[in-house]
């Protein structure tokens, strides 16, 4: 049967990783430095650069320090994975389209999804930051009967919940002062 990963070069694939992780060379994983000296391929893994730094003498190959680095599945598998779930394709279609088991897929998306995530910079305001006109009523959890009580504004905190009085009253301003 044919299917996506018997297409995908795993060459390819590595170059792309290369590309992407030393746009202006390699460098050291560890020190960053531009000396690096290759020390052949991987034994298992034939496209697979290995590495040695000339200033801290560390050994490294084109996945170490990666989400990919000492993975089962060859790098075309995770790569083509990664594509697919960027097409919403759900795991059930990835493993079809793999050749692999709905639960290896189901850990694969996992993995990546919280590489991703953990990558994400934290949002940071900065400066002085107004949050205006959000109600919060302290005091009546657990008691709908009071909460019901409250007047016409709060009824909004209470149909939509605390986020959804966040979401439609905030107005979330900054000032360099
Ligand atoms: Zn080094």
């Amino acid at each position: 049967m044919l299917t996506l990963s018997k297409l995908i070069d795993e060459d390819k694939c590595y170059e792309t990783i290369r590309t992407m992780r030393w746009p202006d060379g390699v460098c050291c994983t560890d020190c960053g430095a531009k000396n690096i000296t290759k020390r052949g391929k991987h034994a298992t893994y034939s496209a697979r650069q290995r590495y040695i730094c000339g200033e801290c003498g560390r050994h490294f190959d084109d996945l170490t320090d990666t989400i990919f680095a000492g993975r089962h599945q060859p790098l075309k598998t995770w790569i083509a994975c990664l594509y697919l779930m960027g097409l919403n394709v759900s795991n059930q279609q990835i493993a079809d389209e793999l050749s692999l088991h709905k639960d290896d897929v189901h850990q694969m998306t996992s993995e990546l999804r919280q590489a991703v995530a953990d990558k994400r910079p934290e949002v940071q305001l900065s400066g002085t930051v107004e949050f205006d006109e959000v109600y919060v009523t302290a005091g009546h959890k657990g008691q709908p009967e009071q909460v019901k009580k409250k007047g016409a504004r709060d009824a909004d905190v209470n149909s939509k919940g605390f986020g959804g009085a966040v979401r439609s009253k905030r107005k979330n301003r900054r000032s360099s002062g």
